[in-house]
């Protein structure tokens, strides 16, 4: 029996097929989950179709922009309509203004740091809250950190704080959530060459870096990151719940 077989789940954050959450889909839709995606805005809704669409026949996609909670009801309510109920939920989200992803930390302003927390952290226990009622059967909710969440990553700034709060987040999810058998996890992902990684300065350096740094002496591919998200949403991880896993070739380990 395939690892995700009789399950099903929404996925939040797939913009185009480099997207870390299409690399979870796909791995999630490998190993035998019924899947529904959630898109942002109209301007990505063609691809996310044509993506949606390589899943298989019937997988709906489903418009929500996460600071809004009419369109997390709905989201919900069509997931409800469509499965019934849900196993699994792939939070990967994350936004700040582009000024704040420049300059110093120091200077970020009060809106943009409003926006990063909202989008990025908030949402994950906006989104925990509407999935639960319908996790009957237990669930694995899952999300993507970076290490800029604990250790100083000069231009990842107020993300970084952002991550923290998705960590912390985590945790007392997990706590909260433990008792209907729910686990919540993230996976702290190495650098990957995304659209939302493109809006960090430096970001080119950063995958240099890690190539020469890490103890694999390498980036991390999409593949690596769904077979770990996929290990996550198994049984097999069954007692794991409130943790960061690193999926980064080794690079958290390092002090100099
Ligand atoms: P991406 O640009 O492909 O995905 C970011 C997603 O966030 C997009 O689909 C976008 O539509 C969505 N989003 C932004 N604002 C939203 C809103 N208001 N409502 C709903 N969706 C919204 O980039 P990615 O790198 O795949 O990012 C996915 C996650 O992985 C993020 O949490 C990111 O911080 C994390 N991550 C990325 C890297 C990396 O190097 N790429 C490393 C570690 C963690």
């Amino acid at each position: 029996m395939s690892m995700l077989e009789n399950k099903t789940g929404i996925v939040f954050g797939v913009a185009n097929h480099r997207s870390i959450a299409w690399g979870i889909a796909r791995a999630w839709a490998d190993a035998g989950a019924r899947l529904a995606l959630a898109y942002q805005g109209e301007r990505v809704r063609d691809r996310v179709a044509a993506l949606a669409a390589e899943l298989g026949p019937e997988v709906p996609i489903i418009p929500c922009d996460v600071t809004d909670d009419a369109q997390i009801d709905a989201a919900f309510e069509t997931c409800r309509r469509h499965f019934g109920r849900l196993d699994l939920m792939l939070h990967s989200i994350a936004y700040a203004p582009k000024e704040a992803l420049e300059g110093r930390f120091i200077d970020t302003s009060r809106e943009a740091f409003r926006i990063a927390h909202d989008i990025s952290a908030y949402s994950l226990v906006a989104l925990a809250r509407a999935a639960a009622p319908l996790m009957t059967e237990g669930g694995s909710i899952l999300a993507l950190s970076y290490y800029g969440a604990e250790k100083v990553v000069p231009h990842y700034n107020v993300m970084g704080v952002a991550k923290a709060a998705l960590e912390a987040s985590t945790r007392y999810l997990a706590y909260d959530l433990g008792l209907s058998r729910i686990r919540v996890n993230c996976i702290s992902a190495g650098p990957v060459n995304t659209l939302a990684a493109r809006g960090i300065a430096g970001f080119v350096d950063m995958l240099k870096h890690y190539e020469a740094k890490a103890p694999l002496r390498r980036n991390v591919t999409l593949e690596e990151i769904g077979a770990t998200a996929t290990f996550l949403a198994s049984n097999g991880a069954a007692a794991i719940t409130g943790q960061v896993i690193y999926v980064d070739a080794g690079y958290q380990i390092m002090g100099m």
